[in-house]
């Protein structure tokens, strides 16, 4: 980690360290979250202790469970489901589901944490939770994906509820997997009970904007930090990275808002796209045909380059990016919306030399804390995703609120909700790291602001 913590907190942290071995991903988000801190840590005490901060580092529930399916050619297959039911100070645990199979208890552990303070600064009254399972949807058939849903939930359904539980979707679990664990949970408990999962399909309890609210509002928070600082994101060139649900909504409100999206990604590499990302073709070859993106460079045209991973990104042109990847491609704002330390510290470099203004994140963790030092340093205007990307639980919580009144909302009704609620979450970040000494730093705003509503409510409900 590039810097010491506070006195008060360093020993706290080795504490986290040697509690739970091995747990990198945990390490580096508690890290985080310790390191903003700082500010507290001396004139706040209250804040930093051990009893409050042994409590938030210790998750409430942990679940872990086999998962077993029969694939087409009949072979047996054994997947890890987990459940990590974080902290319910604020509400019942509140978080997605990840199917991929990089999943394992460190990573949910580190989503659960984040999520956590992130649901806790989108000021609906939701816990934090996360969960899935190291199984690859890719290249499964959909009687595969269906029987491995059906098998996952018939554990997971005991854990969950209205008031208890509430997951959702997130890397590898979309529309089509949610509705899958819905079906198997509704025919076990025998209850059409809509207020226990979010991200459902619009007929059936789900809300209206859920699919766009990551991308969107991650846009939405990145143009008020620009107008923060008297700018817009009108004429500007933009690089996000992925190409999955948050990548695709966030590169349509981009474009709406008057920027141009000149690149993305998916694991075998990623396009530039120097006319601007033709958004219905890649919408066609990444959600309907669930092709790779060299796809989408063959059939736009010349306009289009498809950059292999691993070849050495735009060094594959000559000029070397030394690991800089998709970063390399200059850009005045980057979105960073595909996964956890997708943004190393060459990215931010590679960034940074071409003049980046703005880096906001819309997937969880993505940028490294190397990388988060010299953006910082280099006083681009960065939002950490606990911040910018809350509007996909923010509207999971929407979707709540609409099964709870059996009712359902407009797009623009809910869509003017979502904005509502990032603009919220802007202005929280701001006061706080204003209030704290801290003007104009996103992480210290998010993560005081996020800890603080969360440690007060754990102190006045006792130790438990
Ligand atoms: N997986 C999303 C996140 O990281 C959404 C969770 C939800 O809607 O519950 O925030």
């Amino acid at each position: 980690m590039p810097e010491k913590l506070h006195a008060n907190l360093q020993p706290m942290f080795d504490a986290v360290l040697a509690r739970n071995p091995g747990e990198s991903e945990f390490h580096q988000a508690v890290y985080e979250v310790m390191l903003s801190l700082t500010p507290i840590a001396g004139h706040r005490p209250e804040y930093a202790q051990w009893s409050i901060l042994k409590r938030i580092c210790e998750p409430e529930r942990q679940i872990i469970f086999r998962v077993p399916w029969v694939t087409d050619a009949g072979e047996v297959q054994i997947n890890r489901g987990f459940r990590v039911e974080f902290n319910s100070a604020l509400g019942p645990y509140k978080g997605g589901l990840r199917f991929h199979p990089s999943v394992n208890l460190s990573i949910i552990k580190f989503l659960g944490f984040e999520q956590t303070f992130k649901n806790s600064l989108t000021g609906m009254p939701i816990g934090g939770g996360k969960g899935g399972s190291d199984f690859d949807p890719k290249g499964r058939s959909e009687g595969e994906i269906m029987r491995f849903c059906q098998s996952f939930m018939t554990e997971l359904y005991r854990h969950i509820g209205e008031y208890t539980d509430v997951p959702a979707g997130d890397i590898g679990v979309g529309g089509r997997e949610l509705g899958y664990l819905f079906g198997q949970y509704k025919r076990i408990v025998n209850r059409w009970e809509a207020g226990v999962l979010t991200g459902k399909g619009l007929s059936w309890g789900g809300s209206r904007v859920r699919t766009e609210a990551t991308g969107y509002g991650t846009v939405f928070f990145a143009r008020d930090m620009l107008a923060e600082v008297g700018e817009s994101l009108d004429g500007k060139r933009v690089v996000v990275s992925g190409s999955g649900n948050v990548a695709i909504y966030a590169v349509e409100k981009i474009h709406q808002l008057g920027g141009t999206v000149i690149a993305c990604s998916d694991s075998s590499g990623f396009v530039v796209d120097e006319h601007g990302l033709d958004l219905d073709l890649l919408k066609d070859v990444k959600e309907v045909r669930r092709e790779r993106l060299s796809v989408y460079a063959d059939e736009r045209g010349p306009s289009a380059r498809f950059v292999p991973a691993g070849s050495g990104g735009e060094g594959s042109s000559g000029s070397g990016d030394g690991g800089a990847g998709i970063w390399a491609v200059p850009c005045d704002v980057a979105l960073p919306c595909a996964t956890q330390n997708e943004l190393p510290a060459a990215g931010a470099k590679a960034l940074v030399k071409n003049g980046v203004r703005l880096v906001a994140e819309g997937a969880n963790m993505p940028t490294t804390p190397d990388a988060v030092a010299i953006l910082r340093e280099a006083g681009v205007l960065y939002a950490p995703g606990k911040a910018s990307n809350a509007g996909g639980v923010a509207t999971s919580a929407l979707e709540m609120q609409q099964n709870a009144s059996r009712d359902s909302w407009g797009f623009e009704e809910t869509e003017a909700r979502l904005e509502e609620i990032m603009g919220a979450i802007h202005r929280t970040c701001v006061e706080t790291a204003d209030r704290y000494g801290h003007p104009g730093d996103y992480v210290v705003g998010a993560n005081l602001a996020g800890y603080m509503k969360v440690a007060d409510a754990m102190v006045a409900q006792g130790v438990i």
